[in-house]
C-alpha cells in the first residue's frame, strides 16, 4: 500500500510496498498542483499535433501501444501483483488480458464510431446537418487501487483514439503500475506528453480537475465520488462516475447448482473481492439454499489461498491494509445480528494484508454486509421464499452497478433480469460484462452515470459537433427573419396548424388557406 512521506530533501514522495511481504516496493515523487497544471499544459501542446491526425492513424498508432503491452505482459503482470497481491493469474487476464480487449475494439471501432454523421432535417430540408466528433483537448483520469492497469488504461485508450492527451493520477496505494506502463508507452514512439502521470492523494486529483482538463473519467468509491463531481461542477469539467457496487445474486430453484456455486466462488472472491462487479450478496430459493450454500462452503475450503505468486494461488492479498478493518467490522456487524460464520472470517496471519475466505449465513438487510459494499472475500446468503421476494430486496440498494441470474430458465431469466435496477444483468454469468468491451459499462443509483466501452462512450470521449450548411444558393431572407408583422404572423399561423392537421394533405391545405 501506498503512503506519503518526506524523502531525504525533505520533498513529498509516495511509497508503494508489497501487501504480500510489506515490503517497499518503490516510491515516486508527489506531484504538486503547480506542477500538475504544467503537466496538463503540456498534454495539450502533445493535443495539438495529435488531434489533427485522422482517427485511423490514431488508431493504428495506438495499437503500437497494445502490442507493446503485449509484449511485456509477463512483466506488467509480476508488477501488478506485486503492488496489489493479487495472484498473477489475476493480473495476466483481469488487467493484461481485459487491457487488450478493451484496446483491441476501441482502435476497431473507432473510425465508424467517430465518423462525421449526417442527420436529415424534418424541416430544414434544404439543409444539410452532420454531427462530427472532435477531439476534447486534456482527458484526466482518476482511477483506483483494485485495477491499477485494465481501468485506466482502457480509459486512455478511448481519450487517445478520440483524439485528447490524458493525464492519469492513479491511486496513491498503486502508483508503480503506471510507471511501468508509462515506459512501455514512451518506448513504442508515441509523443511522451500524450499520456502522462500525476501522483499523490486527494489533492492531486482535485488539482487535476482544477487544471483546465476538458473531461474527467473518475473510478472510484461513492462518497469520493460526491467530492469529485461537486468539484467538476464547480470547474464546468463534463465527468464519467463510475461508483461502488453491490452485486445481487438471484439463484432461482431451478438453477444449475454445480455452475451457480462455482460462479458465487469466483465472483465473490476473484481480486480478494475487491471488484465492483463482485457478487457481494447471495439470494438462495429456499428449495436451494441448503445444497447450494454446502457446496459454496465445500468450494471455498478448496481454494489455495496466501502469498505465493506462482499460478496455483487462487485468492491473494488484500491490497489496502483500511480495507481490511472494513472487511471485519461487515463480519462483526452480521455475527452480533445473527448471522452464521459457515468458514473463515478471520484476517490472515503473517506480515501480508489478507482476510480468509468467508462465507455468511442467515444474513439480513438489518446487517451492513447485506447493504454497504463489502470489497473484500465475505460471500453472504439470505435465504428467499420466492423469486419476486428475490428481486424486491436485489433492487433494496443505493447501488446498481451489475446483478446476477441464475436458473434453468432462459426466458424467467431475462423476465427476472429486466425487473432488477442495475446498470447490467446477466443471466448465468457473473462479471464478464466488464471484459466484454462492446458493451457500455456503468452504474445507476449511486453507482455512478456515464459509460465506459462501446461506441457511444467512445464518442462521448469526442465533443459533439453539429454543423449544418445550405444545400442551394439560400433566399436573401428567411421567412421568419426581421422584419415581423401582422401578415407574417398570420400565415406563421396557418403555416403552425398545417403543418401539425392530421388526415392528409387536403385537410393540411385546408388549415393553410
Ligand atoms: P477512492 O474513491 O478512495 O479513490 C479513487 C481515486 O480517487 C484514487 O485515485 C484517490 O486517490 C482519488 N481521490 C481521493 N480523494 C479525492 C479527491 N478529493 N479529489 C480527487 N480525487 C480523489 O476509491 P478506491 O481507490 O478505494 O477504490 C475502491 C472503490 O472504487 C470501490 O468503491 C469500488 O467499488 C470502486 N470501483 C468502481 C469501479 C466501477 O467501474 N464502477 C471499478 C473499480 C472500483 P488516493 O487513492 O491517492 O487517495
Amino acid at each position: 500500500m501506498g503512503r506519503i512521506a518526506e524523502d531525504t530533501r525533505g520533498e513529498g514522495v509516495l511509497r508503494s510496498f508489497d501487501p504480500q511481504t510489506g515490503e517497499l516496493v518503490g516510491d515516486v515523487p508527489v506531484t504538486s498542483p503547480e506542477e500538475v497544471r504544467r503537466t496538463v499544459e503540456r498534454a495539450r501542446k502533445a493535443q495539438a499535433a495529435w488531434g489533427i491526425l485522422s482517427v485511423e492513424e490514431r488508431a493504428r498508432r495506438v495499437l503500437r501501444f497494445r502490442d507493446a503491452v503485449l509484449a511485456h505482459a509477463d512483466e506488467i503482470a509480476a508488477a501488478v501483483s506485486r503492488e496489489t497481491g493479487k495472484p498473477k493469474v489475476e493480473a495476466l487476464l483481469q488487467e493484461v488480458g481485459v487491457f487488450l480487449l478493451v484496446a483491441t475494439h476501441t482502435c476497431k471501432i473507432a473510425p465508424e464510431a467517430l465518423a462525421t454523421r449526417e442527420v436529415p432535417l424534418s424541416m430544414a430540408k434544404h439543409r444539410r446537418a452532420e454531427l462530427c466528433y472532435v477531439p476534447r483537448g486534456v482527458v484526466g483520469i482518476i482511477s483506483p487501487w483494485n485495477f491499477p492497469f485494465s481501468i485506466p488504461l482502457g480509459d486512455a485508450v478511448a481519450a487517445l483514439v478520440a483524439g485528447s492527451a490524458v493525464v492519469i493520477k492513479p491511486s496513491d496505494v498503486t502508483p508503480l503500475v503506471l510507471e511501468t506502463a508509462k515506459r512501455i508507452f514512451d518506448g513504442c514512439g508515441l509523443p511522451q506528453d500524450l499520456l502522462q502521470l500525476v501522483h499523490g492523494a486527494g489533492e492531486t486529483g482535485q488539482a487535476l480537475i482544477e487544471s483546465g482538463i476538458q473531461k474527467l473519467v473518475f473510478t472510484g468509491g461513492v462518497s469520493t465520488g460526491r467530492k469529485v463531481a461537486a468539484a467538476c461542477g464547480a470547474a464546468l469539467v463534463p465527468c464519467v462516475m463510475e461508483l461502488g457496487g453491490k452485486a445481487p445474486l438471484v439463484a432461482c430453484a431451478d438453477c444449475d447448482l454445480e455452475r451457480t456455486a462455482r460462479a458465487i466462488v469466483w465472483g465473490g472472491l476473484t481480486n480478494s473481492g475487491q471488484a465492483c462487479v463482485a457478487v457481494e450478496r447471495v439470494y438462495a430459493h429456499a428449495a436451494i439454499h441448503d445444497a447450494l450454500a454446502a457446496r459454496v462452503v465445500d468450494l471455498v475450503k478448496g481454494l489455495v489461498t496466501g502469498g505465493a505468486r506462482d499460478a496455483t494461488t487462487d485468492v491473494g492479498a488484500m491490497t489496502f491494509a483500511p480495507q481490511i478493518d472494513v472487511v471485519e467490522a461487515h463480519v462483526r456487524d452480521a455475527l452480533e445480528k445473527g448471522a452464521e460464520l459457515a468458514c473463515g472470517g478471520r484476517r490472515g496471519e503473517g506480515p501480508g494484508l489478507s482476510f480468509e475466505p468467508t462465507v455468511l449465513l442467515g444474513c439480513t438487510h438489518e446487517m451492513t454486509v447485506m447493504k454497504e459494499e463489502i470489497f473484500g472475500p465475505i460471500i453472504p446468503f439470505m435465504k428467499v421464499s420466492s423469486d419476486d421476494e428475490a428481486i424486491a430486496l436485489a433492487n433494496d440498494s443505493h447501488l446498481g452497478l451489475d446483478a446476477y441470474v441464475f436458473t434453468r430458465d432462459r426466458e424467467k431469466g431475462l423476465r427476472l433480469a429486466r425487473r432488477i435496477c442495475a446498470g447490467s444483468v446477466l443471466v448465468n454469468d457473473v462479471a464478464s460484462n466488464y471484459a466484454a468491451p462492446e458493451l457500455p459499462f456503468g452504474g445507476v443509483r449511486q453507482s455512478g452515470f456515464g459509460r465506459v466501452h462501446g461506441a457511444d462512450a467512445l464518442r462521448d470521449m469526442a465533443e459533439l459537433r453539429v454543423i449544418t450548411v445550405d444545400r442551394v444558393t439560400p433566399p436573401k431572407r428567411d421567412p421568419y427573419w426581421f422584419p415581423y408583422g401582422k401578415v407574417r404572423y398570420g400565415w406563421m399561423l396557418r403555416g403552425l396548424r398545417a403543418l401539425y392537421t392530421e388526415g392528409g394533405v387536403l385537410k393540411r391545405l385546408g388549415a393553410l388557406f
